[in-house]
């Protein structure tokens, strides 16, 4: 008997055969496509490291952890202008305003910025703002959007739905591909599975970053913020992805914890900067670690 939808690994090529390592052969065997955000490379190597907050809040907010991300030695800057929240009467962001704010964190610490879009009527809007177009969890099979987001020009970080299979999200990556947008970085952020919700937000799939680049040639990251939900949890989390191949992270990060200062969105799961930096001295040893093997390699 053969169900309706049911896809596997074999029809990735017939699924996603512009994404596809075993139809495009332009990218050598083991490689990874390079995608440039102004200076920054995801998959040239040295993994990149994008930090900020859950949400934009105000000015002062952001700007606070945009130097804390530069100065802990972070290469982009996160945060949320238009939130995608589960209750409709919590904060939603502040939308446009958010997006002023970011591009002045941009202009005060050079920090390229990565922000959602959720509707595909704004894609136009964000992008003259932002250097990178995030396509939520919530919205990876929002094909209109996809569409949109590949006919932007912009490079996309596309997180994977919370409970998509791997040939689900890379079908939604060949969306964007399909438009003449190559310029995809994949990010898993944790799936809705057991025991998720008991101990931690999400399950962590770290098994997946391997799989992603078996399967194709597009850098992929992690993000163990949204992946744990628990703040003590995303130093190793970070850890873990990067020995698993990760070509970066996405880490949300808060300068104030306490009182009026708290995150709206998300507070539990946000490190603070020197944790943030911790991460970063990490991945440096493990860059030299690597340099090391290569050079010693016969
Ligand atoms: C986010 O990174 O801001 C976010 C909302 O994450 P996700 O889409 O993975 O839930
Ligand atoms: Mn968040």
């Amino acid at each position: 008997m053969s169900i309706a939808g049911n896809v596997g690994l074999a029809d990735l090529p017939r699924i996603c055969p512009l994404i596809s390592r075993r139809v495009q052969t332009s990218v050598a065997s083991e490689e990874t496509r390079v995608v440039t955000v102004g200076e920054v490379q995801f998959g040239g190597g040295r993994p990149v490291v994008i930090a900020g907050p859950c949400a934009v809040e105000s000015e002062a907010q952001t700007l606070a952890v945009a130097r804390a991300v530069k100065a802990a030695g972070g290469d982009m800057l996160r945060g949320g202008a238009f939130k995608p929240r589960t209750s409709p009467h919590d904060f939603q962001g502040l939308g446009v305003e958010g997006l002023r704010i970011l591009s002045e964190a941009r202009r005060e610490t050079g920090l390229p910025i990565v922000t959602e879009v959720m509707d595909p009527r704004l894609v136009e809007t964000v992008a003259e703002y932002a250097d990178m177009l995030q396509i939520g969890s919530r919205n990876m099979q929002n094909y209109p959007l996809l569409v949109e987001a590949g006919k932007s020009g912009k490079p996309v970080l596309l997180k994977r739905g919370m409970a998509a299979s791997l040939c689900e999200w890379l079908g939604a990556a060949e969306y964007v591909a399909k438009e003449g947008n190559l310029d995809i970085v994949l990010c898993e952020r944790g799936i809705k599975a057991f025991p998720a919700g008991e101990y931690s937000r999400n399950v962590l799939d770290l098994g997946v970053v391997p799989a992603v680049k078996e399967e194709t040639f597009l850098p992929v990251i992690v993000d163990p913020s949204h992946a744990t939900g628990v703040a003590s949890m995303v130093e190793r989390a970070s850890c873990a992805a990067i020995e698993f191949g990760s070509d970066g992270l996405l880490i949300e990060v808060a300068c104030d914890h306490e009182g009026a200062a708290r995150p709206k969105c998300d507070a539990a799961q946000a490190i603070n900067p020197k944790t943030l930096e911790n991460i970063v001295k990490f991945i440096e040893s493990r860059a030299e670690m690597r340099m090391m093997r290569k050079a010693h390699a016969v």
